[in-house]
C-alpha cells in the first residue's frame, strides 16, 4: 500500500492540540529519526462525532489511529474486524487500515507485556495485579495469553476485581483469583511478579501511597508500575530498596507507541528515541 503524506493532506486542515502530549511527541521522534514524512497528529473528538472521525479517517485512507477513553469501547463496532486480545479485553485502542479494512488492536497491555518480557519471561509465573480498570483488564489479558500460571487480581472494588478475574479464567482458561485488598497488604508466597495498575502513584494522588506491607516485596520478585507522571513512583523506590527488579510505566508507553507504527507503516522505530523524548517532557 502506498504510504500517504499526512503532511500535504492534512497541514491546515484543522488545529492540532498536539502541546504537551506525550504520545505525539513520542511518536513524531520516532517517525523523524526514521527519516519518514508520516505524521501523528492528535485531534479532539467529542462523543457524538466518533462516528464520523472514523468514517473521515477511511475516507482520508489514514494509516490509522490510536484512540482514548471514552472511545475505546463505542469504537468497537465502527470497525470492520477487532484482533484476539482486544476482543477479549473489550477495548480497542488503536486501529490499523489494512488495505481499507479497520483492525481494532489495543496495544495497552501488548506495549506491557513486551517491556515486561525484557526483564523476565512471563510463561509460567505467578503475577499480582493491583487494579481492574483498563490498563489492569489489558495486561491480565496478555499475560494470560502468554501461558502465564495463575493471575491474581487485588482491586478497591470487588466487583470489578471479580469481574477481571471471570474474564481471563473464562476467555483464556488461566487460573484466576481475586484477593481482597485489605488494609497494609501483604504479598502472598509464591507471587513472581507484581504490577501497580491502579492510578495511584500519579502527581495528582500526591501523598497517596499503595496500600501495601512493602516488606512482603522480596528480592527475587519483578515489581511494575504503569504510572507515567512521574515514572519513579514510591512503589518502585521501596522495591529497589529490597533488592527487587524494577520496570517503570515508560516502558508499557514506548513500546505501545513501538507496536503501533509497526501496524500502521511496518518500520522498526527506534524505542530509544521516544523513551528520550519522554524523558525530555518530564525535565
Ligand atoms: P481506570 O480508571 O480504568 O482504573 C483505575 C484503577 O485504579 C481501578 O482499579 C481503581 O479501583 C483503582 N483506584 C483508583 N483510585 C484508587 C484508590 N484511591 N485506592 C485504590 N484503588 C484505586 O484507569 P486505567 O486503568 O485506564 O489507568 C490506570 C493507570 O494506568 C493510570 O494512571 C494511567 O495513566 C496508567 N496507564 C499507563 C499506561 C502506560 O503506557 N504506561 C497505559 C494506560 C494507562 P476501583 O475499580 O475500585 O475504582
Amino acid at each position: 500500500m502506498s504510504k500517504p503524506n499526512f503532511l500535504s493532506q492534512l497541514t491546515g486542515c484543522f488545529s492540532i492540540p498536539a502541546d504537551g502530549n506525550p504520545t505525539v511527541l513520542m511518536v513524531e521522534a520516532a517517525y523523524n529519526a526514521a527519516g519518514t514524512n508520516i505524521r501523528y497528529v492528535n485531534t479532539e473528538v467529542t462523543a457524538e462525532n466518533l462516528s464520523a472521525a472514523v468514517a473521515g479517517a477511511r475516507a482520508m485512507n489514514w494509516l490509522g489511529f490510536n484512540l482514548s477513553a471514552p472511545h475505546k469501547v463505542t469504537v468497537m463496532p465502527m470497525l470492520d474486524e477487532i484482533g484476539q486480545s482486544a476482543s477479549i479485553i473489550g477495548a480497542v485502542n488503536c486501529v490499523v487500515n489494512k488495505s481499507g479494512k479497520l483492525i481494532g488492536e489495543n496495544t495497552d497491555g501488548k506495549g506491557f507485556l513486551q517491556s515486561f518480557t525484557e526483564v523476565v519471561d512471563p510463561a509460567g509465573k505467578t503475577i499480582l495485579i493491583f487494579g481492574a480498570g483498563g490498563a489492569a483488564r489489558a495486561i491480565a489479558v496478555e499475560l494470560a495469553l502468554v501461558k502465564a500460571k495463575k493471575i491474581i487480581i487485588v482491586n478497591r472494588s470487588s466487583e470489578r476485581g471479580m469481574d477481571l478475574v471471570n474474564n481471563v479464567k473464562n476467555q483464556t482458561g488461566v487460573q484466576a483469583h481475586f484477593l481482597p485488598w485489605e488494609s497494609n497488604f501483604s504479598i502472598p508466597e509464591g507471587v513472581d511478579a507484581v504490577v501497580n495498575a491502579t492510578t495511584i502513584g500519579m502527581d495528582q494522588y500526591e501523598g497517596k501511597v499503595l496500600d501495601l506491607n512493602f516488606d512482603s516485596i522480596t528480592s527475587n520478585m519483578v515489581v511494575c508500575d504503569v504510572i507515567i507522571n512521574p515514572p519513579n513512583t514510591d512503589l518502585l523506590a521501596q522495591a529497589a530498596k529490597r533488592g527487587a527488579k524494577t520496570i517503570d510505566g515508560l516502558g508499557m508507553l514506548v513500546y505501545q507507541g513501538v507496536i503501533g507504527i509497526k501496524y500502521w507503516t511496518g518500520l522498526d522505530v527506534d524505542k530509544d528515541v521516544m523513551r528520550k523524548a519522554l524523558q525530555e517532557i518530564k525535565g
